[in-house]
Parts: C-alpha cells; structure tokens; sequence
C-alpha cells in the first residue's frame, strides 16, 4: 500500500480506526478520531493520512500540536468456539 494516499471516505469504508496520540510532556491523552465529523469537516474525499491530518489537529486535553496518529485496521476476529 506504500504511495496509497487514503481519503477520509476511505478510511471509513474500510473501517480504519484512526486514534490520536498526543506527545506532548506530561499529557499523553488519546482518542480515537470521529471519521464521519472530519468527513463534515474537510469533505469525504480529503485526504486522510497522517501528515495530512495531524497538522490540522490538537489534543483535546492539552492544546498541543504534537501529536502522532494511529492507524490501525479492524481486524476480523473468527469466531472460533
Ligand atoms: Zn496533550
């Protein structure tokens, strides 16, 4: 998937969790990110990856622009028993 550039509407369609990580001192505060709300926000079709996103981001908690994002995809979990 390397030079893949993932939309915001991709992320959701494929059901990629994105969650925020702040690295900043002291904080470390993390929350997965509301898709559907950056989908209203930038448009579905605005890029999704992290150099794209995290500028436009801050914590929550702390205010800070350090922050890093996770992607991580829904695993299938088989029902085995
Ligand atoms: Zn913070």
């Amino acid at each position: 998937m390397t030079g893949l550039a993932w939309t915001i509407a991709e992320l959701i369609a494929e059901k990629i969790t994105v969650t925020v990580y702040c690295q900043a001192d002291g904080c470390g505060y993390n929350q997965e990110l509301d898709l559907n709300q950056l989908a209203a926000e930038f448009g579905p079709d605005a890029r999704a990856m992290a150099a794209d996103l995290a500028p436009k981001l801050t914590c929550w908690m702390c205010g800070s622009k350090d922050i890093s994002l996770i992607y991580s995809p829904k695993t299938r979990t088989p029902s085995r028993e």
